[in-house]
């Protein structure tokens, strides 16, 4: 997708502070944190968002939540952090390559918002 921004930082055509990569995910700390850590993990192949997945998916989506798992390791944050996917525009999903969320290092309040 050459006019989507997440496809362009995967491509290194925007720059990015690289958390993690690999030849399946790239992982990048989030332009504007909301947490001491919010990374987000993006599979490099496009897909808009969960709502347009399919069960051939289910692989990279599961791989998503394992690479959050990781970080949220490295980090230290395994007393509490939230993995997260935006779905559509109510829920404030404003890129439309689907990117996971891992935010933590910090209390999070339950319902959100
Ligand atoms: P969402 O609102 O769920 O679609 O999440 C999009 C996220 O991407 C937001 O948290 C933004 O702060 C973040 N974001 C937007 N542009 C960039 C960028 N160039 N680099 C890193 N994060 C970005
Ligand atoms: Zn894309």
């Amino acid at each position: 997708m050459s006019d989507c921004l997440f496809c362009k930082i995967v491509e290194g055509k925007i720059p990015a502070r690289k958390v993690y990569e690999d030849e399946r995910v790239f992982a990048f700390e989030d332009i504007n944190p909301q947490a001491p850590t919010h990374v987000l993990i993006v599979p490099k192949q496009h897909i808009e968002g969960l709502n347009k997945a399919t069960e051939q998916d289910a692989g990279i989506l599961g791989y998503c939540q394992l690479v959050a798992a990781k970080i949220g390791r490295e980090r230290g944050i395994e007393d509490g952090y939230r993995t997260v996917y935006n779905v559509g525009a109510r829920a404030g999903q404003s890129v439309f390559h689907l990117h996971l969320h891992l935010i933590g290092g910090r209390d999070l309040s339950w319902p959100p918002g």
